[in-house]
């Protein structure tokens, strides 16, 4: 018991080590970076489909998908003609900052304003694995149910927002949305809230506008505090 403690340790140091080079890396090239975490099937591809095109129009944005298997998702971003680097992580159930340094190292273009780095599907260790991100992003689809924050409470916890997808389906499932909102702000009282369809849109332009917000912020602080 003693023994799995301490090499519990020992990883989450390795990969603390590795996400502070990847801070560095991104503050050095002017990148914001955002952690989307959910459990599979939530809609982070969908949502990112939906939200690329009108943020590329202020915006350089980047894409990092991990997967255990296929680059699947990278084809679908790239679709949209930026650009995407896949992280297959064989087996793991989580990114780590080491498979994150990796695809940074593989981004060609130096002037991405954002990436995203698309986390597993999964709400559980996704949430104990610093990447070096300036901000996590933790979504619940509402075909997954209200409950699920309570459930798994450390994605939700140390999230700098909220968001519920797919609310284009709240007519048709029993999601309590007062039951989500309550329990998110019990855990989480600083975190925006969001809601977003990614198929009718809605929600869609005041993320846009939060994140905007956010990096510019991010970029003005780093003009003035540079060198
Ligand atoms: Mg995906
Ligand atoms: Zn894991």
């Amino acid at each position: 018991m003693g023994a799995q403690i301490s090499i519990q340790r020992d990883v989450l140091r390795g990969n603390e080590e590795w996400a502070k080079r990847n801070r560095t890396f991104l503050k050095e090239r002017g990148t914001y970076a955002m952690n989307l975490m959910s459990s599979p099937g939530a809609g982070k591809t969908s949502l990112l489909e939906r939200l690329i095109p009108d943020l590329s129009a202020h915006i350089k944005v980047g894409v990092i998908e991990g997967d255990l298997c296929t680059t699947l998702d990278a084809e679908r971003i790239a679709k949209l003609g930026i650009q995407a680097v896949q992280i297959n992580t064989h087996g793991a159930c989580h990114l780590d900052a080491r498979m994150v340094h990796d695809a940074l190292q593989s981004f060609t273009d130096h002037t991405v304003d954002l990436v995203f780095i698309e986390n597993v599907g999964n709400l559980v260790c996704p949430a104990d694995f610093y990447l070096g991100e300036h901000h996590r992003i933790a979504m619940l689809s509402v075909t997954e149910g209200a409950d699920k924050v309570e459930k798994y409470p450390n994605v939700f916890t140390y999230a700098d927002a909220l968001i519920v997808s797919k609310i284009d389906l709240l007519p048709y499932v029993n999601f309590d949305e007062q039951s989500f909102e309550m329990e998110a702000r019990r855990l989480n009282p600083n975190a925006s809230l969001f809601r977003i369809s990614a198929v009718t849109g809605e929600g869609i332009d005041e993320w846009i506008r939060w994140i905007l917000g956010i990096v510019r912020e991010f970029k003005n602080e780093r003009g003035s505090n540079s060198m």
